[in-house]
Formats: structure tokens, C-alpha cells, sequence
């Protein structure tokens, strides 16, 4: 299945085994989503939260 990046609007394919909480990277603007797939089996892409290894102790 294909999910639409909310960034660039290019498509990110999504494997069908694909499970919620999943990263997925948007090949065109590389950024990082995290899969939804609702009820009805579509999905939608959350930003996923980028934890740095730096945590500024
Ligand atoms: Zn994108």
C-alpha cells in the first residue's frame, strides 16, 4: 500500500505486513513517519519524533 507524505506530498510505499508504530522514511524529502493504520485499514503518517543521541546531559 502507499501512504502520502504530509511534507512533499510524494508517495512512501508502505509494505503490506507493514504494522502500526512502524518507521517509514519518505524517499523524497527523507523524512521519518511514523504508520497509523486506522480501522479501515488505511493509513495515515504521523512525524515521528527524531530522539538524538545527544541528550545534553
Ligand atoms: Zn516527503
Amino acid at each position: 500500500m502507499k501512504c502520502r507524505c504530509s511534507e512533499c506530498d510524494g508517495e512512501i510505499a508502505v509494505p503490506k505486513d507493514a504494522v502500526n508504530g512502524e518507521i517509514v522514511t519518505c524517499p523524497d524529502c527523507g523524512l521519518e513517519f511514523e504508520l497509523v493504520i486506522d480501522k479501515d485499514g488505511k493509513c495515515s503518517l504521523k512525524v515521528a519524533e527524531v530522539v538524538g543521541e545527544d541528550w545534553g546531559e
